[in-house]
């Protein structure tokens, strides 16, 4: 039987055994491969995960409960997850060349609470925090539980802004990490849209943070994490990296010495489900210092961990581990480049004037729209994107005056720079067509915009036939 066939039957048998039970169910995972097929997808932070790693999630490692960690579980019979999350483990060790990898995080989120929570226990001069870790939590006395939670609170976190590209998780108020740790962050220079590094040493020794973080969602360029830990060590702070959005480039040995975060930081977070292309999960790696505090992982902060994840992380790391990935790495920028270089030739505005990894932030204020506006007249188009703030955007983090592409899903599935300038047209006809609308007072609207729907619908079918030659997951017919 061809690869091509054993994977439709899986799928085809799959749905059929769905359809039994809910066929609406069965209908919408069909409709949603429909829908992935059919639409330019340009978001930076989305992927698509091989047949192989879709089909490690969907078995009855999902029944399991082994929380713990290899070898030492709190629960009976989990000798299989063992080996799964060993093989994930091992093979996460050895693609990035960390001491300790910890695949259990459930998502990017919890990779860092995690982080957080690792860090801190290392930290902290808790003298209570001491005693519980030794396990002898019954004969602490309410004060020194009163004591631990001050001392544990209010600890200082410094990293990159979330208008420069910095993110959510990174200490900002609407997420935990904000409520937890007292944030200060670091941005760009206002002129080149660059992390000024010198801002960032005055910033740590202003603020003398406990962890200093890089890593970002939105800022399209390389960091150099030497530096960033030079600043870490001269104020006493633990490095900490979220390489969530740009893992796949690590993997694929596009960003190596300093933009490499893994010899650099203290701690590396991720997401498995970006640019890495595996299951949706986050994952730790550190050195051996924090590898204990880190394997208290669960159930400190998270559940039970989720054995079919770390199946399906096994295979898409072992996949990364080819040398296919690498050149699909280098791709994925060389596209993001051309995507960047056609966007310039247009006219088209670009925080920082382009890119070096795989994500474009375009500032839509150059076509007289707020980024909510691009989104959607765009998304008409068959054009799927995000709407992101850029620096000190004056549109807030709502409205936006930015919209962020990225090129890791595309780059999948196959497209080249050929096509990258083509969809640079497309991006650029909507955007060059679109105007704002106005509210019914008559005042300019920040949602509103008009577009013409038949330019809308040939642009969505340009979109749809650049696509054709590319087909998504060709070895799967759902038929
Ligand atoms: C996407 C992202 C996360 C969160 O990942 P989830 O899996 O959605 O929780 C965390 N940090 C960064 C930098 C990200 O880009």
């Amino acid at each position: 039987m061809s690869s091509s066939t054993a994977e439709s039957t899986a799928f085809r048998s799959a749905l059929e055994v769905i359809r039994a039970v809910e066929p609406r169910v069965a209908d919408a995972i069909g409709a949603e491969l429909t829908d992935q097929r059919e639409s330019l997808k340009l978001i930076a932070s989305e992927n698509y995960a091989s047949p192989a790693t879709l089909l490690a999630m969907g078995n009855w490692f999902s029944d399991k409960y082994a929380e713990g960690t290899v070898g030492r579980r709190f629960y009976a019979g989990c000798q299989n997850v063992d080996t799964v999350e060993a093989l994930a483990a091992e093979h996460a060790r050895e693609l990035f060349g960390a001491a300790h990898a910890y695949v259990q995080p459930h998502s990017g989120i919890d990779a860092n609470l995690v982080a957080f929570w690792a860090v801190l226990a290392d930290r902290v001069e808790a003298p209570a925090l001491r005693k519980a870790q030794a396990r002898h939590v019954n004969d602490l006395t309410e004060q020194d539980w009163y004591t631990l939670r001050r001392e544990l609170g209010n600890q200082r976190m410094l990293g990159m802004s979330l208008d420069a590209g910095g993110h959510l998780t990174h200490g900002f108020r609407p997420n935990i990490s904000g409520k937890m740790f007292d944030q200060r962050s670091y941005g760009t220079d206002p002129a080149t849209g660059l992390i000024d590094y010198d801002r960032v040493a005055e910033a740590a020794r202003e603020f003398k943070p406990l962890i200093l973080v890089g890593g970002y969602s939105a800022y399209p360029r390389k960091v150099n994490f030497r530096i960033l830990r030079e600043i870490a060590d001269s104020v006493g702070a633990t490095f900490m990296v979220d390489m969530a959005h740009f893992a796949g480039l690590v993997a694929g040995k596009v960003f190596t010495g300093d933009f490499d975060p893994v010899p650099h930081a203290h701690i590396v977070t991720t997401t498995t489900h970006k640019s890495l292309r595996g299951p949706r999960g986050g994952m730790v790696l550190c050195g051996p210092e924090l590898a204990d505090q880190v394997d208290r992982g669960c159930p400190m902060v998270l559940g039970g961990p989720l054995p079919h994840v770390m199946a399906a992380k096994a295979v898409a790391l072992a996949e990364a581990r080819q040398p296919a990935f690498a050149d699909y790495a280098q791709r994925i920028v060389d596209n993001a480049q051309a995507l960047a270089d056609g966007l310039l030739r247009r006219g088209a505005k670009l925080v920082t004037g382009g890119t070096d990894n795989h994500l474009v932030l375009i500032d839509v204020t150059s076509y007289g729209l707020t980024g909510r506006q691009a989104e959607q007249a765009l998304l008409d188009s068959g054009i799927v994107t995000n709407r992101n703030a850029v620096p000190q955007d004056p549109n807030g983090a709502w409205y936006t005056s930015g919209v962020r592409i990225g090129t890791p899903a595309l780059t999948t599935r196959g497209l080249g720079t050929a096509e990258m300038d083509a969809t640079a047209e497309l991006i650029h006809t909507v955007l060059a067509q679109t105007t704002p609308g106005t509210n019914a007072d008559g005042t300019g609207s920040k949602a509103k915009y008009v577009l013409d729907p038949a330019l809308a619908d040939k642009v969505s079918h340009q979109a749809t036939d650049l696509l054709a030659g590319f087909p998504l997951y060709p070895t799967v017919s759902l038929g």
